[in-house]
């Protein structure tokens, strides 16, 4: 069944069981009995897409479940009346601010006893899943007897990883208990999803149908004819793991090895929640009744930690951001999209959007280039999905436009082209006149300002930045820069188009280096000044590790390109008015000798294909170190926040978290700098204007923290 058929999948074609007018006792589920004496209980939480765990949810479950052991069922089916899937999850909201370990251990023991009340039902249990079962609703499905898939567009997971937990609803000790638990780690430990046909093979589901099958096979179960079924070899296989780990010395040495790779993913004192649940395993991988209990206290540990409260605070953040591109249904979406300039941006830029769905025209002067492009565009989409056919759609809807012929047809263009004022200018004279009359024009200029770009244009409000980040496909940040004279009609076209292409949306002003570039060039420029000082790169790298930024300052830049990021910090330093760290002459002669980072293979560091190759013994980095490459970075967010180049803090963190790769379990420069003595912070940056000069004065934008 494809995605489209689901997508328009009404729950009138799904099999819900009898509706016997006795739905409306409880706001979250409906109980009703069909003829054969199935018992059929529909989760649909009102005004709701999807379904989500509340403690409301679940409550109401825990009465249900009393009627249903009143009156056992012959079989009792949980499924959901939702086209977006069984459960999306935990809501997470009602952890926000949870910070008393002990209260979230109650609150969680509660939860506990309703869904092992469900385990113990004596009725045959059975989920039948369509789309997503992730984390709590998984952890409600494991509780049943059996699961059944209905259709291949489900898919199970458990992504607790990535807001700093694990499972917490049993689902650690339920999950180990039923597959061969060195997968059931990894998939708690990766967060990753799977689909029908994985789920399938690993034994976490016992059939997956299609939905006209879905009652034949409640049927079934409840004529006790539809044993789980595992595939032999893995029955083997988890028989022999059993074995094995029921005895401590082997899980002992394996969980040591769990624990080295997931500490090489993340670093534990940044991210607990990977150790805690080889802890876990560990230590009670032989009793699952005593696996549950303690999942209980070590769930609250975590949800109370600064990492679990920032990482949840993330994710409320891209919601926030995504909610910016749900415009008036007045706003027509782009359809057509023409892109000048098929290099390393506007290349990648024309295939993301041919893959969303838009036809898109891509220009260049050279063929070739755009022949490049269309060729990383086919490596790219099989790795986007597994569909071939969608791969092939998408091809289709890039053409390439050697003529710029698109220019005339399209909704929205974006130009592309190398940063020269002059050169842009030039181009847009000439297609100006060639435009639709509603089209809008993007550029996505990192460093022009765009009233400069906006001069000698006859419709300047229809000129508004698109800031992509490099690459296109996994930085989800897209600075959405304005000028004065942008419309209103400009801007909801540019949100809209965000949204269609899954991207999320940063307003800023046009201002040097906007927000994020702004930000980043102290942190790799104070780099270089601390190689020429005699640091090694490794432990200048090191130095922002620490803090927890995922990549160091020197592997950034050679990522970057050293002649891009000298060129940023050039225009910068021509048009801010505050010093910035002066680059080392040593750079530009890097740079003179073609040695530019990653793409051309050596930059500050060799490069082996996409990994520098570091040393690996090097001097540990200072606090006072970790301090000048840090604390520029927030002040340059306070700068922005002040000149209302950003309007509002949660963006600004956001755009830094998924433009820069700002340290994810911190919750943004702002966050991080209100929650750890800002006044504190503040002194140490006026520490250092003492000792290393004007560029660490603390900008009056901290005042509005202290
Ligand atoms: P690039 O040099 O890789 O690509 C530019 C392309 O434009 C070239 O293929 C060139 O042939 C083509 N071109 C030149 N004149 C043209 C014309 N008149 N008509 C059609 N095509 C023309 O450059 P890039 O790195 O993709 O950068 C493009 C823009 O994106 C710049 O404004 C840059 O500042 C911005 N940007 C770059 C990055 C990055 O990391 N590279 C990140 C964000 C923004």
């Amino acid at each position: 069944m494809t995605g489209i058929v689901w997508k328009t999948l009404k729950s009138r074609q799904m099999e819900l069981g009898p509706d016997d007018g006795r739905a409306g006792r409880w706001r979250n589920w409906r109980l009703s009995r069909d003829a054969d004496g199935i018992g059929w209980l529909i989760a649909d939480q009102p005004e709701a897409s999807a379904n989500t765990i509340s403690e409301e949810v679940l409550e109401e479950l825990d009465q249900v479940l009393a009627e249903v052991e009143q009156d056992p069922p012959r079989a009792l089916v949980i499924r959901s009346a939702k086209a977006s899937g069984f459960f999306a999850g935990a809501d997470v909201k009602a952890f926000v601010g949870a910070r008393d370990p002990a209260e979230i251990e109650q609150r969680m023991g509660r939860a506990h006893q309703v869904v092992d009340r469900l385990a113990a039902l004596t009725a045959p249990t059975v989920a039948v899943i369509h789309g997503y079962a992730l984390g709590g609703g998984l952890e409600i499905a494991l509780a049943c007897d059996h699961r059944i898939l209905a259709g291949d567009e489900a898919r199970l997971g458990f992504p607790e990883v990535q807001l700093g937990l694990h499972p917490g609803l049993g689902g650690t000790a339920r999950l180990l208990d039923l597959i061969d638990p060195l997968e059931g780690m990894q998939m708690m430990l990766t967060g990753k999803t799977m689909r029908p046909g994985q789920a399938k093979a690993l034994g976490l589901v016992d059939a997956v149908t299609e939905e006209r099958h879905v009652r034949t096979a409640v049927k079934a179960v409840a004529d006790g004819e539809l044993k789980p079924k595992v595939k032999p070899l893995n029955r083997l296989r988890s028989q022999v793991t059993e074995r094995l780990f029921s005895a401590d010395l082997p899980r002992r040495a394996v969980a040591d090895r769990m624990r080295g790779q997931a500490a090489r993913q993340a670093p534990p004192e940044h991210y607990p929640a990977p150790g805690a649940l080889v802890d876990l395993w560990e230590r009670h991988g032989d009793d699952p009744k005593a696996m549950r209990k303690a999942e209980v206290a070590s769930f609250a540990r975590l949800m109370a930690t600064d990492t679990a409260q920032n990482l949840i605070r993330v994710f409320f953040l891209r919601e926030k951001m995504k909610k910016i591109t749900e415009v008036s249904d007045s706003v027509a979406k782009p359809r057509h999209l023409h892109v000048i300039g098929a290099g390393a941006m506007g290349g990648d830029i024309a295939a993301w959007a041919a893959w969303h769905g838009l036809r898109v025209t891509l220009a260049d002067l050279k063929p070739e280039i755009i022949a490049m492009a269309v060729g990383r565009a086919a490596e790219l989409y099989p790795k986007l999905g597994h569909d071939s056919a969608k791969t092939r759609d998408a091809l289709d809807r890039l053409i390439p436009d050697v003529k710029g012929e698109g220019v005339r047809h399209a909704d929205l263009i974006i130009e592309a082209a190398p940063e020269k004022l002059d050169l842009k200018k030039k181009i847009y004279a000439g297609l100006e006149p060639k435009m639709k009359p509603g089209a809008v024009l993007a550029t996505n200029t990192s460093s022009i300002r765009l009233e400069a770009l906006a001069e000698g244009l006859h419709r300047p409000e229809r000129l508004i930045g698109v800031h992509f980040f490099n690459p296109v496909s996994r930085m989800q940040l897209v600075e959405l820069v304005t000028h004065e004279g942008v419309s209103d009609e400009t801007l909801d076209v540019a949100k809209a188009f965000l949204g269609q292409i899954d991207r999320l949306p940063a307003p800023v002003k046009s201002a040097p280096g906007f927000l994020v570039n702004r930000a980043l060039t102290p942190y790799m420029l104070e780099a270089m000044v601390m190689m020429q000082e005699g640091h090694a790169p490794e432990t200048i790298d090191a130095a922002a590790e620490a803090f927890g930024m995922p990549m160091g300052p020197a592997t950034l830049a050679d990522q970057v390109g050293l002649d891009i990021g000298i060129a940023v910090a050039d225009s910068l330093k021509a048009n801010l008015d505050k010093p910035l760290p002066v680059p080392p002459d040593t750079l530009r002669g890097r740079v003179d000798r073609g040695e530019l980072g990653r793409k051309t293979g050596k930059g500050i560091y060799e490069w082996k294909g996409n990994e520098p190759v570091k040393a690996r013994s090097f001097a540990k980095p200072t606090q006072e170190m970790t301090d000048r490459l840090i604390l520029p970075m927030i002040d340059a967010c306070l700068e922005c926040l002040r000149k209302g180049v950003v309007e509002d803090e949660d963006v600004a963190d956001g755009a830094m978290i998924f433009g820069a790769g700002f340290a994810p379990f911190r919750g943004g420069p702002i966050h991080y700098a209100r929650t750890h003595d800002p006044a504190a912070l503040k002194a140490r940056m006026e520490a250092l204007a003492r000792t290393q000069g004007e560029r660490f004065a603390p900008d009056p934008g901290w005042d509005r923290l202290t």
